[in-house]
């Protein structure tokens, strides 16, 4: 726009017909007016819907002792936040499961009914729900000091020996399909397991490679079925209680309640209180493999922390009688490590 046409704009702005346009304008809105004057019932202004109240309903599970059943019931009423959770309530729960956790998980650990793996994981989310509470800014001092022991005590578990403890995958009787043991002929194991003896199979049927675990389930039952029925032996189960195969898998042989038959002995004398522990393979032919090794290794340190079982009592069947077994390289490597 140059300087002219601006002028000229200006000079029509204020001119007549600007002048009747602005009180045309200024009639519309009084007749936009006229109904709020009193003409018409003004109408309310829009009310948001209505809410209900929050009604806060007192959990069961705040009247209920510690128990597994109160626990999950805790879980579930986290898992369904609805308006009736306040926050107050919300944080109890979460400092009860945790606590919760933390306590049967001390219990599965001192008894050893739950892995060390599904134990630790349990704690870590304990852990994480006691920080919860810690970085809520509304919890109170109580409810903070509650959650700081309760890190604390998560994080003591998790450092514990028992629950550093190497996790095992047992591949356990019923997998194999291991006969019933026939309990009239077995021993019960008196006071506690105070050693380890380790054997070979001496099978030739056991894989050197490794091989499927159904051909390992297939030695393990012929094991058993040899020492059950055998004239010579006839023992009222398998006389190891593990046996590892050469891919490392580590199989429950007979129950540890019961004492084994695998180092002999007058009357068994060598049987008394020694865990007996079977590698699957002939090792007067080849050395066992580094994975059969491992797991060997990963059972024994787990049942010498079990049991309390020193280095020095881990032993070679040749040690206790005329017998090369379990070969001359599992024997080096025996020696070498728990002598
Ligand atoms: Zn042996």
């Amino acid at each position: 726009m140059n300087r002219f046409s601006s002028r000229r704009a200006a000079r029509v702005a204020t001119g007549p017909r600007a002048i009747r346009g602005a009180l045309f304008t200024l009639l519309l809105a009084l007749l936009g007016l006229l109904p709020s004057l009193g003409c018409t019932t003004p109408k309310p202004p829009p009310r948001p819907p209505l809410e209900p109240d929050p009604v806060v309903v007192r959990p069961p599970w705040l009247d209920k002792d510690l128990s597994w059943e109160t626990l999950v019931e805790i879980e579930d009423w986290l898992d369904n936040q609805s308006t009736a959770h306040n926050a107050d309530l919300v944080r109890e729960a979460r400092l009860r499961l945790n606590e919760g956790r933390v306590n049967y998980s001390r219990l599965d650990l001192d008894k050893g009914t739950a892995p060390p793996k599904t134990v630790r994981d349990r704690v870590e989310l304990a852990r994480m729900g006691f920080q919860q509470v810690l970085d809520d800014p509304s919890a109170g001092q109580a409810s903070k000091t509650r959650a700081k022991l309760g890190v604390q005590s998560a994080v003591a578990l998790l450092d514990s020996p028992k629950a550093s403890k190497l996790d095992l995958v047992i591949v356990d009787r019923s997998r194999w399909k291991a006969k019933p043991a026939r309990t009239d002929r077995l021993t019960a194991l008196k006071g506690s397991w105070s050693r380890i003896t380790v054997h070979h199979s001496d099978e030739s049927r056991s894989s050197q490679t490794g091989g499927s675990i159904e051909e390992s389930e297939e030695v393990a039952r012929l094991i058993q079925k040899f020492h059950m029925e055998d004239p010579e032996h006839r023992w009222g189960d398998i006389g190891y209680h593990y046996l590892i195969d050469s891919a490392g898998r580590i199989f429950e042989g007979r129950e540890l309640r019961w004492q084994g038959a695998h180092a002999g002995g007058p009357g068994g004398v060598n049987n008394t209180q020694n865990i007996g522990i079977c590698m699957l393979g002939d090792f007067l032919k080849r050395p066992p493999t580094p994975a059969a090794l491992k797991s060997l290794e990963l059972l024994i340190e787990s049942l010498r922390g079990q049991y309390k079982i020193p280095a020095t009592r881990v032993y070679a069947h040749k040690e206790f009688t005329t017998t090369q077994c379990p070969g001359p390289a599992l024997s080096a490597w025996l020696k070498n490590k728990y002598d």
